[in-house]
């Protein structure tokens, strides 16, 4: 049984970005018969809008993507995101960090590695239990040890590694395939390094979040926008570390600012028009290559992109294709 989910933070409305993600999923889930959730991903707390949540949901009901039961939030499930902290942790799969931003980029630097511009630098594994823990020091985060995963140290794999799905080579490449991108890999270790489960301030980090709410909700598949298709192999070494299962994932395009970037608030993102859902919902399946619709009415038009996700997506759209060229 298919089961989907879009997953917006509430730092703000909905904006033409968010939307492809938010149509692409719902299409999705209608091309599989199955069902569509919505969660709301506000464990970062500092960053949540109050009323954002509310408002996102009002938008969505107004974009006639209405889901089929009522939505979560993920600040309510701490408890859930304890329980696999706690089974992390007795299973040796993760262990606690005294290091602050400062200590990892010395500890990088003595390394040779210094920051790429936006990006984080990977974490070197001072406080890995086998590099003598915190050695005193009081403890301020908690990270999932990736070596138990992934092991680390041999050449890239070969192509015929690289096709496997959902596999992982003995090099610490982890491989998995998208269902848009096609062949993924990143090496989790090296070009992450144990990331953050529970951050210093107390707050949940979004992986394990994810992770634990993907499965604790059935999700088979997630389609979100492609920005977050680098967070997947994170969240699959926590997958295998908990013992749950991989979704099937399909990340969207993005929609781009003129200035060439992912579309955020910071460069002009704005609010959808909640005055005329069709024309703001023809702008996100433009981006998802969807023909225009005809008419200006909600439901016909979601009908007619259903149809056209089920032909290209769906799960027998591989069948379908041959069909039609037997028929010619
Ligand atoms: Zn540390």
């Amino acid at each position: 049984m298919y089961v989907g989910r879009f997953a917006p933070s509430p730092t703000g409305p909905l904006h033409a970005g968010s939307l492809v993600a938010a149509l692409a999923s719902w299409l999705d889930a209608r091309a599989h018969g199955g069902r569509w959730l919505v969660r709301i991903e506000d464990v970062d707390t500092p960053r949540c809008v109050p009323g954002a949540d509310r408002f996102i949901l009002s938008q969505l009901a107004t974009c006639g993507l209405t889901p089929d039961e009522a939505p979560t939030w993920q600040s309510r499930h701490g408890g859930r995101y304890q329980a696999a902290l706690d089974q992390l942790v007795a299973a040796g799969h993760a262990y606690p960090c005294a290091c602050s931003r400062k200590d990892i980029e010395i500890a990088q630097a003595t390394l040779g590695v210094t920051r790429q511009r936006g990006a984080e630098l990977p974490y070197p594994g001072t406080c890995r239990p086998e590099h003598g823990g915190l050695r005193g020091r009081a403890p301020r985060a908690w990270r999932l040890h990736t070596g138990s995963f992934a092991s680390d140290g041999a050449p890239a794999p070969a192509d015929a590694h690289f096709t496997a799905i959902n596999s992982e080579a003995p090099s610490g490449w982890l491989t998995w395939h998208d269902r848009r991108l096609g062949p993924q890999r990143q090496h989790v270790e090296r070009e992450v390094g144990d990331f953050v489960l529970q951050r210093a301030d107390g707050l949940w980090a979004y992986q394990l979040a994810v992770v634990v709410d993907d499965a604790a909700q059935g999700v088979t598949h997630v389609v979100r926008g492609e920005d977050l298709a680098d967070n997947t192999p994170r969240q699959m070494s926590l997958q295998r570390a908990l013992g749950l299962p991989t979704p099937h994932y399909l990340h969207t395009p993005l929609v781009l600012a003129a200035d060439g970037h992912k579309l955020s608030k910071q460069n002009g993102a704005f609010a959808i028009d909640l005055g005329d859902p069709v024309t703001a919902l023809r702008d996100a399946a433009h981006v998802l290559d969807l023909s225009p619709a005809t008419g200006d009415a909600l439901a016909p038009a979601l009908a007619e992109w259903s149809a056209e996700w089920r032909d290209r997506w769906g799960v027998d759209s591989a069948s379908a294709m041959a069909r039609s060229a037997v028929i010619g």
